[in-house]
């Protein structure tokens, strides 16, 4: 990855010059990061408890220190949450909690973070380009049309602001007073990004990429499901659009002042411009509609690595297959590295974890051998220098804002080393069945929510024999759907489909909070289904996973299918389909 462009700017070749220097002495930066989180936190009630000598080196560390996960450290997640500002993991001051994606009992992790951990994600950031610049030059030419959305956050008890990181992040003076990058243009105005209505955002950013469509010259959203909402809120709003385009007025469901200010001055009349886009809008044909409607694309910025794998083709058909750059691996909890090959193929994607952003260890995974994790025999976790290649592991993380040996959760499988760094793919996050776009449903939860949906079925003599699940996104939004089948003990005087869609919204009130987030604010997860299979459908499935192979003593009904032709062999059985008739209840606050 030499910087052999002789047009790279100075601060490229540094950048480069950085991520040389960080992953050819991965090891030796790991071992200072370590030194360094433990030193300042050395007087940390955490710990005192377990490290009470203050050693900073990695031996008595991992002798000493547990791994743990979220529910290990929630009472002390808690007390600060509830307002103890004493140093308990952290010597820093928390500055705020970061709520993930994943949840804990139906809620979002709560993240407690530090101001000086912006700094490290920025410089993450601040890597991206100089590496895009190498295989993508002249992106200082024009523009990105990048969907960037801010979502609601809270307070906690103790007076600390919960949201998730990307809110953070573009809400922060890091983000709202950028310098001017020429490489980092934006056809979203801050007012657009920053606004929280969902609709007045997406409808906003939309218009500017239309209005400046020759100028974009990549076209992105965090994840795929994301870019993928944005083109479906063309296909159902274009004509709004085109008529603020052709008059040069705004839509008036845009009712935010700071947008409609910003938007006075970049709205002119432009008919040509609108007659254009309601040409290509109006065809029943949306192949290819990204290049169409923004000629100069010359790559998607999507993450399509992990379960966004699934929105592949349905990208590949809207941009006419341009490349799809997967640029970096973040979390609520560290951001981890970057993709050092932005425009290899998403199959093919490998992520360097940036040995400076902090201490990572690794859990050997091999599902049929499990480490077991017991507190008073610490196992040998694997150094961030010492994993082999082909190997999967679960990554584990220290970081400067106090978790110390927090199982992530993610599943990563080593491809190669970039010097001394090694390179891993993302393999899948652990315990997720179901998921359309931030939300993970675990089997545990899906459980759940079939018991809580079944007691309705009681009162026809009716039970769930067997169910699965898969997540349905050939619709845009995607959405779950559940296959049941039923035992009608009387069938005169079976379930309703008034009944069963009742059970649909059960179900969905039963699943935990990003899940109804997705539905109810950003809806980007459409109303979950019911579908009802004959009688006889599962185990026709068994006998066709044990004709391909399966144990028949050993046979279990999967939770969640994906494979096509089980998912045709469930399709062809289908009696019935009910849809949830109303959106479950959410709203920022914290269940607790
Ligand atoms: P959150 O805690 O909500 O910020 O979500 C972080 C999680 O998103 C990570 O632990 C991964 O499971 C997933 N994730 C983040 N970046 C990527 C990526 N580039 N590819 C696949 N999964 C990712």
């Amino acid at each position: 990855m030499a910087a052999h462009h002789s047009s790279v700017p100075e601060k490229f070749a540094k950048a480069l010059g950085f991520i040389e220097d960080m992953t050819t002495n991965a090891d030796k930066v790991q071992e200072k990061v370590l030194a360094e989180i433990l030193g300042r936190n050395a007087d940390t009630e955490y710990l005192q408890r377990f490290n009470p000598g203050g050693a900073t080196d990695r031996e008595t560390f991992k002798s000493r220190v547990p791994v743990v996960t979220y529910e290990d450290l929630q009472p002390e997640i808690q007390r600060i949450a509830n307002g103890d500002r004493s140093p308990i993991l952290c010597s820093h001051p928390i500055s705020e909690f970061l709520t993930s994606s994943g949840t804990s009992a139906g809620e979002r992790k709560l993240m407690p973070t530090i101001s000086e951990e912006m700094d490290r994600r920025q410089l993450l950031y601040s890597l991206l380009m100089p590496v895009m610049n190498l295989y993508v030059p002249g992106l200082d030419k024009g523009k990105a049309l990048y969907f960037l959305f801010i979502k609601g956050e809270t307070t906690t008890p103790g007076g600390l602001v919960a949201r998730p990181v990307l809110t953070s992040y573009y809400k922060s003076t890091h983000f709202k007073t950028r310098p001017y990058d020429p490489y980092n243009v934006y056809t979203s105005p801050d007012e657009a990004i920053l606004c929280s209505d969902s609709f007045q955002s997406m409808y906003t950013q939309m218009l500017c990429g239309l209005l400046m469509r020759h100028e974009v010259l990549r076209v992105g959203a965090v994840f795929a499901s994301g870019l993928l909402r944005a083109i479906r809120f063309l296909q159902t709003h274009w004509r709004q659009l085109t008529h603020d385009i052709s008059t040069g007025s705004l839509n008036p469901r845009i009712t935010d002042p700071a947008i409609q200010e910003r938007m006075a001055k970049i709205l002119h009349p432009n008919t040509d411009l609108a007659e254009f886009i309601t040409k290509e809008c109006e065809s029943e044909n949306w192949e290819r509609i990204i290049p169409r409607i923004w000629p100069n694309t010359k790559y998607l910025d999507v993450i399509v690595t992990g379960t966004m794998a699934q929105y592949i083709p349905l990208l590949d058909f809207y941009s006419g297959g341009l490349p799809q750059a997967c640029t970096m691996y973040a979390s609520s909890e560290c951001y981890f590295g970057l993709n050092l090959k932005p425009m290899t193929k998403p199959a093919e994607v490998s992520y360097t974890i940036m040995p400076n952003m902090g201490y990572f260890e690794f859990i050997p995974h091999e599902p049929a051998n499990p480490v077991e994790l017991r507190r008073d025999s610490p196992p040998q976790l694997v150094d961030l220098a010492d994993v082999e290649v082909g190997k999967e592991y679960e990554l584990v993380v220290t970081t400067y804002s106090g978790l110390c040996r927090y199982r992530v959760g993610d599943i990563l499988r080593v491809t190669g080393f970039h010097n001394s760094a090694p390179q891993f793919k993302f393999i899948r996050r652990k315990n997720v069945l179901l998921s359309i776009d931030a939300d993970k449903t675990d089997e545990s939860e899906l459980q759940k929510a079939v018991e809580n949906a079944s007691a309705l079925l009681r009162d026809f003599n009716t039970s769930v024999v067997e169910y699965t699940s898969y997540a349905d996104t050939n619709t845009i939004p995607g959405h779950y759907v559940i296959y049941w089948e039923l035992l009608v003990k009387d069938p005169a005087n079976g379930p309703t489909r008034e009944v069963l869609e009742e059970c649909c919204r059960v179900m969905e009130e039963s699943m935990n909070s990003v899940y109804r987030q997705c539905r109810v604010a950003d809806n980007s997860v459409g109303p979950l289904e019911i579908r009802v299979v004959k009688n006889g459908t599962f185990e026709e499935l068994m006998d066709y996973a044990i004709s391909r192979g399966a144990s028949i003593n050993q046979y279990k009904a999967p939770r969640c299918v994906s494979f096509t032709p089980i998912v045709e062999l469930l399709d062809a059985r289908v009696l019935s389909a009910h849809f949830s008739p109303a959106p479950p209840h959410w709203t920022p606050e914290r269940r607790v």
